[in-house]
């Protein structure tokens, strides 16, 4: 029997990891649908290699392009926000939803309104939605699979154990490639340095989160919403090493965790293959040549992002939204050499500050929500 995936963000870095499983067993899997934002031609590519049925560009102006790639492979080709939604919607057994940034929020709640399984990297749509998306995915009967390696050594770790026994959960966070700097070396922190992750390679966005720690700040609100234990149960720790993925203890004092590579192939696998499991390619643990795992509080000095998120989590309603809007623009102007480093959290303080929205109650609302946020963050930085 195969199994029908559509891989919303098929030419990004998850994207790219979820493909190369699937090719390992080409035999067990239908792809319906796979998107991108313009990068046309690696898409027609894919598109061909894996049969897919249909080929969407987020970004219009970049469909005829797609068109030109796909000629003559009978492959649908589409465009634009609408067409994403439609992809999303297709009947398949499984959504990856890999899309960065709000961007992929619309297409994620198609595929969760449809009551498809949802294997959810794209963690700024559930930051954002909060509320709105747990109580869709209840609501339809969707399951969400985390893919996120913390959130899926979670998962992994609550197998079979009830929520109500949780005294705490440890989320494990490398500390990026910044994590020994001094607040004056994080002020000259350039894009490409920023960029260059000690132990993952993953896409510029979530890279600049790891380094400022918001990615560990979208996390936490992340952790809220798939784990309900409540917010003061959800603890930090950094963990150099990223051997730890993530932790759960237990009331009686027995604290569970999830220990693999630096390969987001092993947490894709997992949701891949959920509830049995797969082989991977991945080279297998070798504590004894790694020596020693190390663990240390996070320095909210340096880093504040942790605790504006916990912040927003406390605060509740548009909170999360809000913060996850103002960092995607922040980040935006720092890649593009517009802002400093050491000014994404501090634009984001500031933007949570300024923006006092109601909470919101549905999609559009979420929508409404984190554009007038960006807004907001936007006017601040005088950008355009
Ligand atoms: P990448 O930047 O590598 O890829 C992003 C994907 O989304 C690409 O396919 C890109 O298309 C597409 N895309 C970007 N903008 C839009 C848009 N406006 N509309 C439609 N599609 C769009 O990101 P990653 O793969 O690193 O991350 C994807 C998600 O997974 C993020 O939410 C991230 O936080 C999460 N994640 C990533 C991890 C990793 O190791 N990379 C680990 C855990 C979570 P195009 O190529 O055409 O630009």
């Amino acid at each position: 029997m195969t199994r029908a995936i559509s891989i919303l963000g098929a030419t990004g870095s998850i994207g790219a990891s979820t493909l190369d499983l699937i090719r390992r067993e080409r035999e067990k899997w239908r792809v319906v649908a796979l998107t991108a934002n313009c990068q046309a031609g690696e898409l027609a590519r894919l598109a061909r290699e894996f049969g897919a049925e249909v080929a969407v560009v987020g970004d219009e102006a970049c469909l005829p392009a797609l068109r030109d790639a796909l000629a003559g492979s009978g492959i649908a080709a589409a465009g634009g926000a609408g067409a994403l939604v439609e992809a999303a919607s297709r009947p398949a057994d499984l959504v990856l939803a890999a899309i960065v940034g709000t961007a992929g929020l619309a297409p994620t709640m198609a595929a969760i309104e449809q009551g498809t399984t949802v294997a959810l990297a794209n963690k700024e749509a559930l930051v954002s939605a909060g509320d709105v998306m747990t109580a869709a995915v209840a609501r339809c009967g969707t399951t969400l699979l985390p893919v996120d390696s913390e959130h899926n050594a979670i998962f992994q770790c609550l197998a079979g154990n009830s929520l109500d026994h949780v005294r705490s959960i440890t989320l494990t966070a490398s500390g990026g490639p910044f994590r020994d700097w001094t607040y004056e070396q994080l002020v000259a922190a350039t894009p490409a340095q920023a960029v260059r992750h000690p132990n993952w390679d993953m896409g510029a966005k979530i890279s600049v989160d790891s380094a400022t720690m918001f990615n560990k700040g979208l996390e936490l609100i992340e952790a809220h919403h798939l784990f309900p234990v409540g917010h003061d149960k959800l603890k930090i720790v950094v963990h150099p090493q990223s051997v730890v993925h993530s932790m759960v203890e237990y009331r009686d004092g027995s604290t569970l965790a999830q220990l693999g590579p630096s390969d987001m192939r092993v947490p894709i696998a997992n949701v891949l293959a959920w509830p049995a499991r797969m082989d991977t390619p991945c080279a297998p643990l070798d504590l004894a040549a790694l020596g020693e795992l190390t663990f240390r509080a996070p320095d909210e000095q340096r880093f504040p992002a942790t605790r504006l998120a916990r912040e927003a989590v406390e605060a509740g309603g548009s909170a999360p939204a809000v913060l996850n809007a103002a960092n995607e623009i922040a980040v935006a102007a720092f890649l593009a050499g517009h802002i400093p480093f050491t000014r994404i959290a501090a634009y984001v303080a500031d933007v949570l500050a300024a923006a006092a929205l109601p909470a919101p109650a549905n999609l559009a609302e979420v929508i409404a929500v984190d554009g007038e946020a960006r807004a907001v963050a936007r006017a601040m930085m005088e950008l355009a």
